[in-house]
């Protein structure tokens, strides 16, 4: 693609929308903070200029400015991504969100957030709580990402078993287009039959289609009570069985089920210096979260899947009925991207498959064989709840960082391959971005690549939005 050029005509223009101090040009030093996301630094590339629109309108002069000027954008939110989603990758501008960050309406008659894009998921979720209110989009970022990040990307995390991924909780939106026209689709009303659903197709475009400027989000009434289990097992198949009974035995619908194999246990313990109760000698361990509408129900509930949860081999049930016990099973799960990376900077967490829960034991295999075939060690944790696994690889010793990239990424296509023909999909969550995009047009059939393609072309007939990403 032929793009053009920023000069010094763009960047006055580009001032004169949004002023001196949210106009970054120049500033090697300032730019290098927005050409990466946590996709780690393999494929960065700063932008030559980065703006920070403060409301709708300035967003789409910049848009119709770009698309007059043929200049690439790439729409950033907290650049908490793991699919190189947010990375400029041909330089131009970077529309970042952050001055977006204002819940603007709680409406508590209608159930309803309407916030801008940049609102940090988990300032969100306390805000609404203030108001005995739940929002249930939940990533495992929800301290780093941003609202409209999770919407871009059709964010799933721990509590998609229960409440359903972002899209679910998305109601309406304000968007603007590549070519700088501005849409409002959906709103305060929970269901419509009234032509295409645009908002359905927007949402999980990482940034390809639109930009989000507004969101209208569904609330839920707060949960009463939680409580957190932790519940080992000796193996992998046992703890998908007990999982089974939970549902078919126990009836209780848990708000996660979260699984972590004893080497990113053992990973996080030794990072954070503690370790789990009932660490042991289990393999495999289910964090299992319960919420419900009142203090019986909750105890019910929970007593109910620990006694299933034993009945189906747990080696032990510890249940965290406290914050402070809670919050030390999920600071293992939530920090142990850190605690990977710290072992091994160079460790490639790019694996996102997604398998129908029946497959994963032979999923979990196929990882096992990898790690054998490529004298590669990998940890594996998952969203077990919905088939979602992430397998992290870590670089042999004796292959060079640049061997590595072509190594993991081979790694990374084969176990999309087994987990397609298992029935699954190449990413549960974390999108195709720039990471998987090669294996997404290798492995999707061509006439759904070819449709997709038309749909960009739609709406973006120059292709300056976020180029290089999806397809
Ligand atoms: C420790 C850790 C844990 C994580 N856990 C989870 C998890 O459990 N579940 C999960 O789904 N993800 C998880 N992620 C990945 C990441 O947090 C999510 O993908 C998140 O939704 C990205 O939000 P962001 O604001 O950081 O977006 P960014 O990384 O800035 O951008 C992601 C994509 O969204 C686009 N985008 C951002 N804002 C807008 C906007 N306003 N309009 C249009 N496009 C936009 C960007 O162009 C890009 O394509 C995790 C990441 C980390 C580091």
């Amino acid at each position: 693609m032929n793009y053009g050029k920023i000069d010094i005509e763009i960047i006055e223009k580009l001032i004169e929308i949004c002023g001196e101090g949210d106009v970054i040009y120049k500033d090697e030093e300032k730019l290098e903070n927005y050409a990466c996301d946590e996709s780690g630094k393999i494929f960065c590339n700063p932008p030559e200029v980065v703006v920070k629109p403060e409301n709708t309108g300035e967003v789409s002069k910049i848009m119709k400015l770009a698309n007059v000027y043929h200049i690439p954008v790439t729409p950033r939110g907290a650049g908490s991504g793991l699919a190189g989603a947010a990375i400029p990758l041909y330089g131009g501008i970077v529309i970042s969100m952050e001055k977006m960050n204002r819940i603007l309406e709680i409406d508590k008659t209608n159930r309803v957030a309407v916030v801008e894009p940049g609102v940090i998921t988990n300032d969100l979720c306390r805000k609404v709580e203030e108001e005995g209110l739940y929002y249930a989009g939940y990533p495992m970022s929800v301290g780093l990402s941003s609202i409209g990040g999770n919407v871009a990307t059709n964010a799933g995390g721990s509590k998609v078993i229960k409440y359903g991924s972002t899209r679910k909780h998305v109601l309406g939106a304000e968007v603007v287009l590549p070519t700088g026209e501005v849409l409002n689709l959906g709103g305060k009303r929970r269901k419509e039959t009234w032509g295409y659903d645009l908002l359905d197709l927007l949402i999980g475009s990482e940034g390809t289609l639109c930009i989000f400027t507004k969101l209208i989000l569904n609330l839920l009434p707060l949960p009463k009570g939680t409580v957190d289990l932790l519940v080992p097992f000796r193996n992998i198949e046992e703890a998908i069985e007990a999982v089974k009974a939970l549902f078919l035995e126990a009836k209780v619908l848990p708000t996660a089920i979260e699984f972590m194999d004893k080497t990113s246990v053992d990973i996080a313990s030794q990072f954070l210096n503690f370790s789990l109760p009932l660490q042991g000698n289990a393999q495999a361990f289910l964090i299992i979260q319960i919420e419900e509408r009142s203090k019986k129900e909750l105890e019910e509930a929970y007593e109910k899947v620990g006694k299933s949860c034993l009945k189906n081999k747990a080696l032990d049930v510890f249940v965290a009925d406290n914050k402070t016990n809670s919050e030390k099973i999920w600071r293992i799960r939530r920090e142990l991207t850190e605690a990977l990376r710290n072992k091994d900077p160079f460790v490639s967490l790019s694996g996102d498959i997604i398998v129908p829960v029946s497959e994963i034991p032979i999923m979990l295999k196929k990882i096992k064989e990898v790690e054998k075939k490529y004298s590669v060690k990998t940890a594996t944790i998952g969203h077990m709840g919905d088939g979602n696994l992430h397998p992290a690889l870590f670089k042999p010793k004796d292959v060079s960082p640049e061997d590595w990239i072509s190594l993991s990424e081979k790694i990374v296509e084969e176990l999309i391959e087994e987990a397609i023909k298992l029935g699954g999909s190449g990413s549960g969550e974390h999108g195709v971005g720039l990471l998987k995009r090669k294996t997404f047009l290798k492995t999707k059939p061509s006439t759904e690549i070819r449709i997709m393609r038309e749909i960009k072309r739609i709406f973006d007939p120059n292709m300056i939005l976020n180029p290089g990403k999806v397809i």
